[in-house]
């Protein structure tokens, strides 16, 4: 039987996210701060399991979607693999129990260090992005007398219709190797030492809304895979990457989005006799996350209403980055509305979260929230205007627990040192 999928809901006009209201959280911790719903990560990675049970599938979240530990954590205990893109992410993965045979490492441009790392705490496979980096990982991996399992990442030259500073499947990105010369990368491959070569890889880039962008890159992999196949070079593995978008303008779960999605996976790689790797990152965790913000002002502009909340560009990016739309609503649901331009106190024109919105009537001092921030939310947040990274609250069934606390501005700004003539 299918789960119902929870957002957050209404009870007695109390905004609640599972059985918790959000203003008692409010009331302890001060705004702004996140909060994400448990049962809804763990409903999205049992609905990728459920629908990908005709292939031999791993699915690895990409950590840089949102990297608490306490979300890491969630998906680690449902067995989930890890998709790291730096040597911090590869130890919040392991540090959240997640085992090295299931991490992949994926990323443009790995270091030495990082490569060094990643091969001491053999992990499942490099998801390598040019000639170069081939050349490095098997010079790093040959001097400490190990092999390493990769794939080559492969650019198909597909444009994945999403906003341009998330596309990444094009010949113009910088990601990965351009199609036409794959076969030969991989050729050269064979005669490295100390690289073993698994698999192939694609990831054609972010919050794609249908699925034709992924059915042709699929396409183009598969011939590659037939053709690398008859070249004598054993592709075990295909890593599809991560990609799969949410409906950021509905409430309703993203369960058949994903559904679709496996759908289209398994119909195309069922008899390609490989074990298919995913790196969701958004898909999981975006629908379970909350932005609770207050209104410090009503500022009535020369056109427009302004509502100025304690949250902004520095703590959610989305908005002023991508243009991304997030639902608004108030804690307290009633039935007068006004409409305002919602934007946050930093010194910038691009600190908007909303032009010209309709909503519940605020007034100073109510409280609100900023939907399906899960992902890309609190990962992205920085200290810009000297602004304290917000605190992250976990919420399953009737309970919540704080997963980062706020710090103060004594230990940011203690993180400075004068230099040493200045003293
Ligand atoms: C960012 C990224 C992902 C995750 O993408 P989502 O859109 O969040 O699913 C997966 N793989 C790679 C290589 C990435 O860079």
């Amino acid at each position: 039987m299918e789960k119902k999928l929870k957002s957050y809901s209404y009870i007695n006009n109390q905004l609640h996210l599972e059985k918790v209201a959000v203003k008692n959280i409010a009331q302890q911790l001060a705004t702004p701060f996140y909060c994400y719903s448990q049962s809804t990560i763990e409903q999205n990675y049992q609905c990728y399991i459920d629908n990908l049970q005709a292939l031999d599938a791993m699915v690895c979240y990409a950590i840089k979607a949102n990297s608490n530990q306490a979300i890491i954590k969630t998906l680690a205990d449902l067995g989930a693999g890890a998709d790291v893109v730096s040597q911090g992410e590869l130890q919040r993965a392991l540090m959240a129990g997640i085992a090295a045979e299931k991490i992949v490492y994926s990323g443009v441009a790995k270091t030495e260090k990082e490569i060094e790392f990643a091969l001491a705490k053999n992990i499942y496979q490099f998801n390598v992005e040019s000639k170069n980096e081939l050349e490095r990982i098997n010079k790093i991996a040959s001097k400490l007398n190990k092999v390493a399992s990769i794939a080559l990442r492969i650019n198909p030259d597909i444009d994945a219709k999403t906003h341009k500073k998330i596309s990444t499947g094009k010949s113009e990105n910088k990601f990965g190797v351009p199609i036409r010369s794959a076969r030969q990368l991989y050729r050269y491959a064979k005669e490295l030492s100390a690289i073993h070569i698994q698999g192939i890889d694609v990831h054609i880039g972010s919050q794609i809304t249908t699925l034709a962008p992924f059915e042709k890159t699929f396409e183009r992999i598969k011939t590659l895979v037939n053709d690398l196949r008859e070249d004598g070079i054993d592709i075990s593995v295909i890593d599809v990457g991560g990609g799969l978008g949410v409906n950021y303008q509905q409430k309703s779960a993203i369960n058949h989005e994903i559904k679709d999605y496996c759908t289209l996976l398994t119909q195309s790689f069922a008899d390609m006799k490989c074990q298919i790797i995913l790196e969701p990152g958004r898909s999981l965790v975006a629908d379970s996350g909350l932005l609770v913000s207050q209104v410090i002002y009503l500022k009535q502009g020369q056109e427009r209403m302004f509502l100025i909340i304690d949250a902004a560009m520095n703590d959610l990016l989305r908005p002023s980055m991508y243009d991304a739309y997030h639902k608004i609503v108030a804690l307290d649901k009633h039935h007068e509305q006004g409409t305002y331009d919602i934007v946050g106190p930093v010194c910038e024109t691009g600190d908007i979260f909303a032009k010209n919105r309709t909503m519940e009537r605020m007034n100073e001092g109510d409280l609100l929230v900023i939907d399906r921030v899960g992902a890309y939310g609190s990962a992205m947040a920085s200290t810009y205007n000297t602004r304290l990274l917000i605190p992250e609250v976990l919420v399953k069934h009737d309970k919540f627990s704080i997963i980062k606390a706020r710090t103060d501005y004594q230990t940011l700004i203690n993180q400075d040192n004068y230099a040493k003539w200045q003293k």
